[in-house]
């Protein structure tokens, strides 16, 4: 069976932009799902409108395979965990080797929360930024936990729900590149002006690679992403 439909979790970030991005030059409906799970960077939920319009607005060809725009409610995740992306806490490594923000189950709760939501809108594909070769290592974020959800969620909702996960083996530079591929320097341009990344929510500094704080780690990823992709590039 040819795909042909995606929901894409899509936080406003650049991971999930491209995500984005990727779906709509694949598939001939794509709707969009973000949370609200009282994170620090709640800015973010801001970001993803303005970079839902700019689409919209500059990249024609794809805005009319651009449906719903979704936000669930998942207060309940601030209330369970103690992170420091859903606490006013420093950031810093834990014991098990894990940055503190690490929010357990996250992932798993999003992706059982889309595959509802794709099953009462018929859609096929899940479209998620997850990415192994990240810094942080999340457990959550690997692709055999991927796998396992993929099965569990086809299993447990008797329809074949695929996650896709086209981040998983790419870095940061490669990521920049996969947006230059999919929609050239407008849409590089779309994801440092309007994409949200910084733990902080800070939207006062602009930057080449776009606003935030700088210093968090999300803030450095993205910075060093950016300087390797510009430097391989050789802009
Ligand atoms: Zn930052």
């Amino acid at each position: 069976m040819m795909q042909r439909s995606a929901l894409v979790l899509f936080s406003g970030g650049q991971d999930s932009t491209t995500c984005l991005a990727h779906a709509l030059a694949r598939y001939e409906r794509v709707e969009t799902l973000a949370f609200d799970y009282r994170q620090r960077h709640i800015v973010e939920l801001q970001s993803r409108l303005n970079v839902l319009r700019e689409i919209k607005a500059q990249f024609p060809h794809w805005a009319h395979k651009l449906g719903q725009d979704h936000l669930l409610d998942l207060g309940v995740l601030g209330s369970v965990s103690e992170t420091s992306l859903t606490r006013d806490m420093a950031f810093k490594m834990e014991a098990s080797g894990l940055p503190n923000t690490f929010v357990p189950g996250r992932n798993l709760l999003f992706l059982t929360l889309a595959a509802a939501l794709a099953y009462r809108r018929d859609l096929q594909v899940l479209v998620t930024g997850v990415c192994e070769t990240d810094f942080s290592g999340y457990p959550d974020c690997r692709d055999d936990t991927m796998k396992a959800m993929q099965l569990a969620l086809s299993l447990g909702m008797d329809r074949r729900i695929l996650i896709e996960t086209p981040l998983m083996w790419i870095d940061k530079a490669a990521t920049w590149q996969l947006a230059q591929d999919l929609g050239g320097t407008a849409l590089v341009d779309l994801i440092a002006e309007h994409t949200h990344t910084c733990y902080l929510g800070e939207r006062t500094q602009r930057h080449a690679w776009g606003w935030g704080c700088g210093q968090c780690p999300a803030c450095s990823l993205r910075a060093q992403g950016w300087q390797r992709w510009r430097l391989q590039a050789g802009v």
